[in-house]
């Protein structure tokens, strides 16, 4: 499993990051995991064909985690010329914020004909799907979005990649990267509450139980960054557009 950090930055491009989006390689698919707004951008930095990703897994909708589907559709519509099918797995209500958020940018864009499929799956805590060769869980988090937010996990190859989205530390995020082989979690502080997201003090207390093998914090706000070299725990990376982590 190969996953490349397409973008890591918050929603207010805070270190001059791109907005969150995963690409991972495994089992003779890819994925992306979120599409924020600036995702094609990062695809294409990274040469990225994205007419070769067949599923992207949304946490939660909120922009900087899904409005990168606008520009995405658009793009293979258009420019790559897209036949291949697509499919979206998210909350609960991800088709009708999508369809909204098209005709809000680019009038109309919704309803052009397609020439490929696109389909929205929604996946919720008591329905886990099967993509492909992936299987995804959903944990419902803390993180208002006008929808249930979630943190996710994904098996294939053996492999479990897991992710908090945002959120303010609850439960669920203990099963949710139980022993993973890579937790990315959102730091959004060194320490502190901030509402509706984490800190490094609050990760750092969990660590023992969750069990995961790696941690990758990303969603970093400027005050996080300045402070990201206080942290000595081997099991910890920093997130980093571009980066790239072979499991
Ligand atoms: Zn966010
Ligand atoms: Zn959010």
């Amino acid at each position: 499993m190969r996953l490349i950090v397409v973008g890591c930055g918050d929603a207010f491009g805070s270190g001059g990051r791109l907005q969150t989006c995963y690409h991972v390689e495994a089992a003779g698919t890819r994925f992306l995991i979120d599409c924020g707004a600036t995702a094609l951008i990062g695809l294409t930095r990274l040469g990225i064909d994205p007419n070769a990703i067949p599923s992207i897994f949304i946490s939660h909708l909120h922009g900087d985690h899904y409005a990168g589907l606008v520009w995405w559709l658009l793009h293979a519509q258009h420019v790559a010329k897209r036949t291949a099918p697509l499919t979206v797995v998210g909350p609960p209500g991800i088709e009708a914020r999508f369809t909204a958020t098209c005709e809000v940018l680019f009038p109309g864009s919704s309803v052009v004909r397609r020439r490929f499929d696109l389909k929205f799956a929604e996946i919720t805590r008591k329905r886990p799907l099967q993509v492909g060769p992936v299987r995804a869980t959903a944990f419902e988090v803390s993180h208002p979005s006008g929808a249930p937010s979630h943190a996710l996990r994904l098996e294939t190859e053996g492999k479990v990649l897991s992710f908090t989205g945002d959120t303010e530390w609850v439960e669920s995020l203990v099963p949710a990267g139980l022993a993973a082989d890579l937790y990315i979690m959102e730091c959004y502080w060194f320490e502190g509450a901030p509402s509706y997201h984490m800190s490094w003090k609050t990760i750092e207390a969990n660590l023992d139980r969750i069990g995961a093998r790696r941690v990758l914090l990303t969603h970093m706000s400027e005050r996080m960054l300045a402070r990201s070299s206080e942290i000595a725990d081997a099991r910890v990376a920093l997130a980093k557009d571009g980066l790239v982590i072979e499991l």
